[in-house]
């Protein structure tokens, strides 16, 4: 069984992800950090990003992989060396759009993304999922909430272990919003597998909902096609 999760920056597609591999037993595949693994590289290996076809050779060359650990999925690596932490730094947030529109490293990302469905049933996110990785899915979701409550769920989940004001994020938040903004523009205005919903898709608006109720709903859908 496939489930394809898409949705612009923040929607909270990872979380849900994981919640609902983790109660069904399914394999997670974040194809968000795969990019997120090639932009990184061409930054460590000082690539110009403008040029296309070394960014494309590049993300051919490297191995891009999630050894298992205790039967799963692991944390990302690029030829085995873990990057899971770095994948997550604004540098590699401010890129990353650029390098996931050019149609060369969407082509070398597929095979990998697919094989994992090979052997699993998966619960894959991103943007391309149910319109491109697997059109043929079994369930497929789009999921949605307003910018500036996606913005708010993203600054407030980077300062969950500090002891800090919501009143003194402010600041943060509005800059949260702009980069969320623009990478979801670069992510629907390309022209090779774009952000959008497929047609079959379920739309799920997560504004006025946790993270359970979302989760709670999806699961129904598993449950009423398995
Ligand atoms: O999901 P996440 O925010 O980590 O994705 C990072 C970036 O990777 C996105 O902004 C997008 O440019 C790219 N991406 C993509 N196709 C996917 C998943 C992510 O182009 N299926």
């Amino acid at each position: 069984m496939i489930i394809a999760i898409d949705g612009p920056a923040g929607s909270g597609k990872s979380t849900i992800a994981g919640e609902l591999a983790r109660r069904f037993g399914f394999t997670k595949l974040d194809t968000g950090a795969m990019y997120r693994a090639v932009a990184l590289s061409a930054l460590d290996r000082g690539f110009d990003l403008d040029d296309e076809d070394a960014i494309t050779g590049l993300a051919r060359a490297i191995r891009i992989a999630f050894p298992p650990r205790d039967g799963k999925p692991g944390p990302i690596c690029v030829d085995d060396v873990d990057v899971s932490r770095q994948i997550r730094e604004p540098r590699v947030d401010t890129c990353v759009s650029k390098v996931s529109a050019y149609p060369g490293v969407r082509e070398a990302m597929l095979a990998p993304q697919r094989a994992v469905a090979d052997h699993h049933d998966v619960v894959a996110e991103g943007r391309d999922i149910g319109t491109v990785v697997f059109p043929h899915a079994d369930i497929k979701v789009f999921l949605t909430a307003d910018p500036a409550e996606r913005a708010r769920r993203r600054v407030i989940q980077r300062h969950e272990h500090d002891d800090i004001d919501i009143a003194d994020l402010a600041d943060e938040i509005a800059e949260t919003l702009a980069q969320i903004e623009r990478r979801d523009a670069l992510d629907a205005g390309r022209a090779v597998a774009p952000l959008v919903a497929a047609p079959d898709a379920v739309r799920i608006d997560s504004t006025a909902h946790t993270i359970d109720e979302v989760v709670d709903q999806i699961a129904r859908l598993v449950a009423e096609r398995r």
